[in-house]
């Protein structure tokens, strides 16, 4: 982490002539909602994405249409602002370098490329006495013949279960591209070895993790804010159900995920945190197994969509936590004030040249929607999320089910 950061950013205070500016690397709706959070604050804020129609770049103070490794672009960013953050885990690495050797950046260039790369990842959750799925990192030929001898070494394995010889253990399993993948892209279901060959070569060959599949009773995620100083505060356990490899629903409530896990999912979370010195807001996502085992799946050096209930459900965002830290403001832990459901609205949902039945949906009491701006909507595009609260968990399912059934998803 960057030392410079310990410097407090006061919102508000101008600066030789310059108000207090918060920058992020990237414009999709992540970033719009730190420029929100930000500007809430009394922040200027700068969006660097090349899209002119980036949803951070068009509501921000300063938005710098350039390619995220253009030398003045990032220049102009630094001469912007006093602190930078980012809002997509695959900013190249080397524009954190170059803007890190200039200006606080959180989270650090050395954590978000742990988390560019699921070997290296796992490597750190290991690490971090983190129980992960049993995998083999496939880069070369020699690693893929490896597996498919069952010669190679699992990674991981013995803290799930006991694995004596691989390969052949590892399958059915799930090939993930180590770089890139979101949503589920980048990812090939196989069940054989000759599958297996199949699909390496089908993903270009390009250095991948073979995952064995698991068998999931649930997801879940947790989500913290560490300072620069070491405080680290963090939200309650959100229950995630996936649909198609994206994230769907997010349920937030006494009892949404037993609380032994849940407990267990907070402290693995506050260790990878621990471990990475890591400066911003980060998620961890984990799988409950039909066992009952907690096993973490990934992380994502940012903000996240399941942490997206906390606008209406929290007396702090996550948003506002991410700005906290990176103006080295102090954090206090956040409270959940209202159980809550988060529905995520796909392009799947929009009616052509029309728009979903809002006016049907914000009819029901406690519900709070959240559209990022994009102009055009397609199918698996993330456009925005309704979150529901209530007094009571029931009530909130109750709402958030007819809501769902007005907009044509499926019951959950
Ligand atoms: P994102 O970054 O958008 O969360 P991703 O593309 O990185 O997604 P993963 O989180 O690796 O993808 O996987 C997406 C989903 O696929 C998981 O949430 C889970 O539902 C399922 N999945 C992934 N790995 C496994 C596994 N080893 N066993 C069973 N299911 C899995
Ligand atoms: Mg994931």
């Amino acid at each position: 982490m960057n030392k410079k950061l310990h410097k407090v950013m006061l919102p508000g205070a101008v600066v030789n002539g310059q108000p207090a500016t918060l920058g992020v690397m990237g414009g999709g709706q992540l970033g719009r909602m730190f420029v929100h959070a930000a500007q809430a604050m009394g922040y200027f804020t700068a969006v660097l994405d090349p899209d002119t129609a980036s949803p951070a770049g068009l509501v921000s103070h300063h938005h710098i249409q350039t390619d995220y490794l253009d030398e003045q672009g990032l220049a102009q960013l630094m001469q912007r602002c006093a602190a930078i953050t980012t809002e997509f885990e695959n900013v190249p690495a080397p524009a954190l370098v170059t803007l890190g050797a200039h200006r606080p950046v959180a989270p650090g260039a050395d954590a978000v490329a742990i988390a560019q790369d699921r070997a290296a990842e796992k490597a750190h959750f290991v690490r971090c006495g983190v129980p992960v799925a049993p995998h083999a990192v496939i880069a070369t030929p020699e690693q893929l013949a490896a597996v498919l001898d069952g010669q190679n070494t699992p990674s991981g394995g013995s803290a799930v279960h006991e694995v004596t010889s691989v390969g052949a253990d590892l399958l059915p399993g799930i090939l993930k591209t180590a770089r890139m993948g979101y949503d589920g892209k980048g990812q090939i279901r196989v069940k054989t070895r000759e599958e297996l060959s199949a699909a390496w070569d089908q993903l270009k060959n390009v250095p991948c993790v073979l995952e064995k599949m698991l068998p999931l009773k649930a997801e879940c995620s947790v989500i913290v804010a560490r300072g620069a100083d070491g405080q680290m505060v963090n939200f309650p356990v959100q229950s995630n159900l996936h649909r198609e490899g994206i994230l769907a629903v997010t349920s937030v409530y006494e009892g949404a995920v037993p609380a032994d896990l849940a407990a267990q999912a907070v402290a693995a979370t506050r260790a990878i945190a621990e471990g990475l010195h890591y400066v911003g807001v980060l998620c961890v996502e984990f799988f409950i197994l039909e066992g009952g085992q907690l096993v973490v799946n990934e992380m994502a050096p940012r903000p996240h969509n399941s942490g997206h209930y906390t606008m209406n459900a929290c007396d702090q965002s996550q948003f506002e936590l991410q700005v906290r830290t990176l103006a080295g403001l102090p954090l206090t832990q956040p409270r959940q004030h209202s159980p809550a459901i988060m529905l995520n609205l796909l392009g799947d949902l929009w009616p052509e040249g029309g728009a979903p039945a809002w006016d049907q949906v914000l009819a029901l009491p406690g519900t709070h929607l959240h559209l990022y701006g994009k102009l055009s909507a397609r199918p698996g595009r993330k456009m925005g999320h309704l979150n529901i609260t209530g007094t009571t968990p029931e009530a909130v399912r109750a709402t958030a089910l007819q809501a769902a059934a007005l907009l044509g998803l499926e019951a959950f």
